[in-house]
């Protein structure tokens, strides 16, 4: 597969599963736009991949600065053809009556805004070419709730919707909306998730997660053209039969 012209912009791509992304993505010959607030950690991934890399920093909780990086992309690549929505936290892992609120809000501006905001900014330039892809990186968190996580689970089930919304106003117009449940992933986020012993997911072993490349991996799978197959809800990469259709080993 190859994904060579086209630009894909990535969100949180400073390290986990967003910097695997942009690795494999730019392997596959694409442009890639990366996106964080971590300007050092971006820069040194630009390094590494080359002029098709470009590092934008920018809070995608923020919607001026969203705008800049979005208008940027295109006028540094000519185009915007993938928008991988990846950026995400955790916030702080307790119970819903003793979570600051200024912290609670803090997970939905960056999870939920920051994806709104993408999208809003991506979608009329994406309508213009009359096509587009757009990647919403989702999580188990958006089905089910796990003990201290109310803000993540509620921002992930806001997410799913946003991905449904995409597809029903505009997956007529060219445009491929879908997200990515990865399972969980060996990143800096199952560092803090286990350092906080609260609920099953922080008895995790590290061993139980899969690589951060995985995710890399079925991100490009979805960005070809069976990616509209899975169009409007997320592709459950926990699935025997996800990992196998992206090209994956069994586990
Ligand atoms: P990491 O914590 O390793 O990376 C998160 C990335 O998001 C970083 O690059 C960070 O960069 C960026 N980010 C955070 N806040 C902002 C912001 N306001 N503006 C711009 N960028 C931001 O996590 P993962 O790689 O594990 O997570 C990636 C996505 O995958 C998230 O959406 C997460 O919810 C989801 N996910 C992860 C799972 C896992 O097990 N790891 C499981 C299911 C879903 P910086 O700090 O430089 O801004």
């Amino acid at each position: 597969m190859t994904l060579s012209g086209k630009t894909v912009l990535i969100t949180g791509a400073s390290r986990g599963i967003g910097a695997a992304t942009a690795q494999h993505l730019a392997s596959l010959d694409a442009n890639v736009v990366l996106v964080a607030r971590s300007n050092n950690a971006l820069k040194e991934l630009a390094k590494e991949i080359g002029p098709k890399a470009k590092a934008m920093v920018c809070d995608v909780s923020d919607l001026n600065q969203v705008n800049a990086v979005v208008n940027a992309s295109v006028e540094t690549f000519g185009s915007l053809d993938i928008l991988i929505n990846n950026a995400g936290i955790l916030g702080p892992v307790d119970m819903l009556a003793d979570i600051p609120p200024n912290d609670w809000g803090e997970v939905i501006d960056t999870n939920v805004k920051g994806v709104f905001y993408m999208m809003h900014a991506a979608i009329p330039i994406m309508v213009a070419q009359k096509k587009g892809v757009i990647i919403n990186v989702s999580s188990g968190a958006a089905y089910g709730v796990l003990e201290g996580w109310s803000h993540y689970c509620a921002s992930k089930a806001a997410v799913l919707q946003l991905t449904r919304s995409g597809h029903e106003e505009y997956g007529d117009q060219g445009i491929t909306c879908l997200g990515l449940s990865p399972g969980t992933v060996a990143t800096e986020m199952q560092v803090a998730i286990k350092a906080s012993g609260i609920n099953p997911v922080s008895k995790l072993e590290v061993t139980d997660h899969i690589p951060a490349s995985d995710v890399a991996q079925a991100i490009s799978y979805l960005c070809g053209a069976t990616g509209v197959n899975y169009a409007g809800e997320d592709f459950q990469l926990k699935l025997p039969s996800s990992r196998a259709a992206a090209g994956l080993s069994a586990r």
